[in-house]
């Protein structure tokens, strides 16, 4: 009986995630030949950069939970992913730094997490030879799909072994979490500490700054799925806030988003929205209804008019290796620039300072 209570809900959860990233053919023909463009980093948001000493977010993965290149694919773009390796992209992750006070958080902690904590390596106090029990500071979680969970049993007796790392989650996830192995036994050891965040309900990082779940529409076959708004700290001079983010990696299309879309984009300044799919191209013989996720190029048209007149700046992160937005040669993102817009890349830094907005 305890073993099937255990274990039964284990496979769910490894069905479900398993599931997370929708399988689709690749495009073809959308790749250009040539120089190898890497991903690269787009100099239309270079202001973005942070200052010295201010907290940022770092970008630490744009790939849909398969990664790019896709486990087990041998489609054209991972074929390149594989041989260029700056042409790879590791799972969707942030990190939000905090100089002043020596701490730096996860934003989702997915199988690549491993490759996330190496690109920390710059802004972290070494360990002194040995692992570092303490890599970071804290997790905040989206949902539990596979490319944003399962990294954290990284975090478990096998690996690093952490002490009480705080992991914050919405009710609901927390009870997935605490019903589920590994996260259950994890819990039980004491590797990790859940903290419940209740959608809507704003929190301290440290360094002035906060941040606050709000509930997204996805498919919530366990648990349920959050956005992240991070805001940095006010200007002590005037009190104006400091840059806002949202970070979508996941969602249902902007149709079925109460509030709407563009009334989270008017309380920040930089957005990043999930990518997954550039178009339909990606996904013959679907419709759009069925896809459970906004296109980028249907996304594109929403917000043009909204980001050139001084709107939410906008990138587009999570992407599948179907997408050929991957590519900044492909005429897909080069559509987005012309529209205003980006495609994240890995290690792009955004300052949450108040200056320069
Ligand atoms: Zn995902
Ligand atoms: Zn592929």
């Amino acid at each position: 009986m305890a073993y099937s209570t255990r274990v039964l809900p284990l496979l769910a959860t490894l069905l479900f995630a398993l599931a997370c990233g929708v399988p689709s053919p690749e495009s073809t023909g959308a790749d250009r030949d040539g120089e190898p463009a890497g991903v690269a980093a787009d100099r239309a948001f270079a202001d973005l950069a942070p200052g010295p000493g201010e907290p940022f977010v770092r970008v630490l993965g744009t790939a849909q939970d398969g990664g790019l290149p896709h486990v087990a694919c041998s489609g054209p773009r991972c074929v390149r992913a594989r041989r260029e390796p700056a042409f790879a992209r590791r799972t969707a992750a942030l990190a939000v730094v905090l100089p002043g006070v020596d701490r730096v958080l996860l934003i989702d902690a997915g199988p690549d997490l491993p490759e996330h904590l190496e690109a920390l390596a710059d802004v972290r106090t070494p360990a002194g030879g040995g692992v570092d029990r303490a890599p970071v500071d804290g997790v905040l979680l989206t949902h539990a799909h596979l490319g944003h969970l399962a990294g954290l049993a990284f975090f478990g007796y096998e690996a690093v072994s952490t002490r009480e790392l705080p992991v914050r989650a919405t009710p609901a996830l927390a009870a997935v979490l605490r019903a589920n192995y590994p996260w259950s036994l994890m819990l039980e050891r004491g590797n990790l500490a859940l903290v419940e965040s209740p959608p809507g309900r704003p929190f301290g990082l440290g360094d002035g700054v906060t941040a606050t779940p709000l509930r997204v529409p996805h498919r919530d076959e366990v648990g349920d799925t959050v956005a992240w708004r991070i805001e940095g700290p006010p200007e002590p001079a005037t009190g104006e806030r400091g840059r806002a983010l949202l970070y979508v990696p996941d969602t249902d299309g902007w149709e079925s988003w109460e509030p709407p879309l563009e009334e989270r984009l008017a309380e920040v300044d930089v957005a990043l929205l999930d990518g997954t799919f550039y178009s339909l191209d990606e996904l013959p013989g679907r419709d759009v209804a069925s896809i459970g996720h906004p296109l980028i190029a249907r996304t594109v048209e929403r917000l043009r008019s909204r980001v050139a007149t001084g709107g939410a700046r906008v990138l587009f992160t999570h992407l599948n290796h179907s997408n050929p937005a991957v590519d900044p040669r492909s005429d897909a993102a080069r559509a987005i620039r012309e529209a205003g817009m980006g495609v994240a890349w890995d290690g792009m830094e955004i300052g949450l300072g108040s200056a320069g907005r």
